[in-house]
């Protein structure tokens, strides 16, 4: 169950699209921002059924 989500790097501010794999519940991760390479901390959220409610991007140095 992958779905897809925009993000903005924290960092750069870019936008690009990332896969979530939702049918684990919701994660926290680092990924690599595909223009700057910064690790960003993704926290995604899904309920119950696998939907994927939302998503946030922060820096991963706060
Ligand atoms: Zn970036």
């Amino acid at each position: 169950m992958l779905e897809a989500a925009r993000i903005s790097c924290p960092y750069c501010g870019e936008e690009f699209e990332i896969s979530v794999d939702c049918s684990m519940g919701g994660q926290q991760y680092i990924e690599d921002c595909s223009v700057c390479c910064q690790p960003i901390d993704i926290s995604s959220e899904v309920d119950i059924e696998g939907n994927l409610l939302g998503i946030s991007a922060r820096r991963n140095d706060e």
